[in-house]
């Protein structure tokens, strides 16, 4: 019989995900201590209430509404409790008190994972955090570790589970915005407040952990471009579907080059686009989640799974204590995190994509040419342009035919696409500017 090392684990929070590492922590003991060459020991859960009614059955005696006791008597403190404070202060309290820590906090992280990684550096602690992009994909070890020695250029991820449960819905079944949000609601897919899923606050977190690792900088949250998906309409899934795309909530991160300057920087960004149905990522249905990496020489890469649960979370949060174990066992200090390149983060005006406009305009000899020209003149390009039956309006003398434009365009700065959709909506042949999306993951 192996006498191994024994590591104590201090659990911050036994709620959906918690439970299940408690209960994988103590089921699978012999074999994780295999794995890590160390026994890891569950020294005590902190909970609010240790009356509280549980997922897992655990012993009783195992958990405690004192953190603080716990932290300084362990060698591995995994938080999930969720939040800010007090996770914070207790993270800090443990790397300050030597132990390793595992997180899948992601709303902490990207609001004050510089400081945090910045603790852990100081004292050679590990910070993991698998679990917090993407939940039991792994992503955050093969961005850290697997692509360390590669030149990632663009990452496309599809990291919130619920509003791809509703486009996906509101896709494949032909539901409205409000039907797909009930039955997501229903189904749990949503919080009683959906406000940080909807509007994309929950993307942008990730979308912050996966740029700054991806490019060696500190990129804060509030540097991400950030729109949500309550503005997606029946009609623009529906026109999509027609012309061979899909709607998706896309967390992007890419480098990109200043063109006015030239200067090298990154751009952050949440938004719905529309993505070729060709697309890896237009295969991504439900509630799951997905990343796509484009990198310089490993070229393209898909890691793809379940975005979210208390079981599949556990998964990557395990594998983060395996590692932290292996560490304490072998010594020397922790991966720090690597932000040497410091790019600058550029405005959403520098990106430049594709775009899909649709407008409605007067069915009247010249009016294509006229909108090509208000096109042309923004340094916009066209590609495609596909002309709707016409239809008839009212108008102050009586009624006239319009008919809709949907134009796909080449690459174009967001900066000229913004104002050249200005020049569109003021435009006499125009009716409405019935739609813009942008069009993600073709060159
Ligand atoms: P949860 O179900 O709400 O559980 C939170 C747990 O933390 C509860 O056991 C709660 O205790 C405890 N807690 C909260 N505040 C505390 C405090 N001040 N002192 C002591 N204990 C406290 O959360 P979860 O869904 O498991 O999520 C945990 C973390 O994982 C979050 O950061 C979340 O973003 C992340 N995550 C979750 C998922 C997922 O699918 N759920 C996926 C990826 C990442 P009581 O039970 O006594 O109230």
């Amino acid at each position: 019989m192996i006498e191994y090392r024994n590591l104590k684990v201090a659990l911050l929070g036994a709620g959906s995900v918690g439970s299940q590492v408690a209960r994988l922590l103590l089921e699978q003991a012999d074999e994780l201590a295999a794995r890590s060459g160390a026994s890891l020991e569950l020294i005590g859960i902190a909970v609010r209430d240790v009356d509280g009614k549980r997922d897992v059955d655990l012993p009783r005696e195992l958990y405690t509404t004192d953190a603080e006791a716990l932290i300084v008597s362990a060698d591995i403190v995994i938080e999930l409790m969720g939040g800010i404070e007090p996770a914070k202060s207790y993270i800090l309290q443990a790397i300050n008190a030597g132990a390793d820590v595992v997180t899948a906090n992601k709303a902490l992280l990207a609001t004050h994972g510089p400081e945090l990684f910045q603790a852990a550096d100081q004292v050679g602690a590990q910070l993991n955090y698998e679990a917090a992009v993407a939940a039991a994909i792994p992503i955050i070890r093969p961005l850290r570790d697997s692509l360390a020695g590669d030149r990632i250029n663009r990452i496309l991820g599809i990291v919130n589970g619920s509003t791809n449960y509703m486009l996906d819905r509101m896709d494949r079944f032909g539901d409205t915005m409000e039907d797909a949000a009930t039955i997501a609601s229903e189904l749990g897919y949503l919080e009683a407040d959906p406000t940080l899923d909807v509007e994309g606050y929950d993307a942008a977190q990730k979308a912050t952990i996966l740029a700054s690792l991806a490019f060696h900088t500190t990129v804060p949250v509030e540097a991400v471009h950030r729109e949500g998906i309550t503005t997606v309409t029946k009609a623009q899934v529906d026109s999509a579907r027609a012309e061979g795309y899909v709607i998706k909530l896309l967390a992007i991160a890419e480098r990109i080059v200043d063109a006015e300057t030239g200067i090298e920087g990154l751009s952050a960004r949440v938004y719905p686009a529309l993505i070729s149905r060709e697309h890896p990522l237009a295969a991504v249905h439900g509630g799951n989640n997905a990343v796509f990496v484009e990198a310089e020489n490993a070229g393209s890469l898909m890691f793809y799974g379940a975005g979210a649960g208390g079981k599949e979370t556990a998964s990557a949060v395990l594998g983060d204590v395996v590692s932290a174990a292996r560490r304490h066992v072998a010594g020397g200090p922790g991966v720090g995190e690597s932000t040497h390149a410091d790019l600058p983060v550029l405005d959403i005006g520098k990106v430049s994509t594709r775009y899909q406009v649709t407008l409605e305009v007067d069915d009247q000899p010249g009016v294509l040419a006229a909108i090509a020209g208000v096109l042309s003149e923004g340094g916009v390009s066209v590609e495609t342009v596909q002309q709707s039956i016409a239809s008839s309006v009212a108008s102050s003398d009586g009624t006239k035919s319009t008919a809709t434009l949907v134009i796909g365009t080449h690459r174009a700065l967001e900066s000229s696409l913004a104002a050249t959709v200005e020049q569109l909506a003021a435009n006499d042949h125009v009716e409405a500017v019935v739609s813009v999306l942008r069009v993600e993951g073709a060159e």
